[in-house]
């Protein structure tokens, strides 16, 4: 009978964790002055590179004003095979 089971919908039903994605920095940080819009490179794990961007901007521009992006990437990952569930209990996946 599993084998009649749509993939879309046995993955619709598979255990699924969230997590920080571990291929990439742990977050990313990219600061925007409030008054001008200029902002700066992106800072992977840096803040003294964004502490040093900041003070840089308001020395040039008198600016003190400032947005804070942080982006941090996530990551689904099935835990067991996916529709396993399906497996282990024929008889829901006979309905
Ligand atoms: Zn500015």
């Amino acid at each position: 009978m599993r084998g009649r089971i749509a993939s879309g919908v046995a993955r619709a039903f598979a255990t699924w964790t969230i997590d920080l994605d571990p291929d990439v920095p742990e977050f990313r940080v990219r600061m925007t002055c409030d008054v001008c819009n200029e902002h700066s490179e992106v800072y992977s794990d840096d803040q003294a590179g964004v502490g040093l961007w900041v003070q840089l901007h308001t020395a040039r521009t008198m600016h003190t004003r400032f947005t804070e992006a942080v982006t941090r990437q996530w990551v689904m990952t099935p835990t067991g095979a996916i529709g396993q569930h399906l497996i282990d209990t024929p008889q829901e996946a006979a309905r």
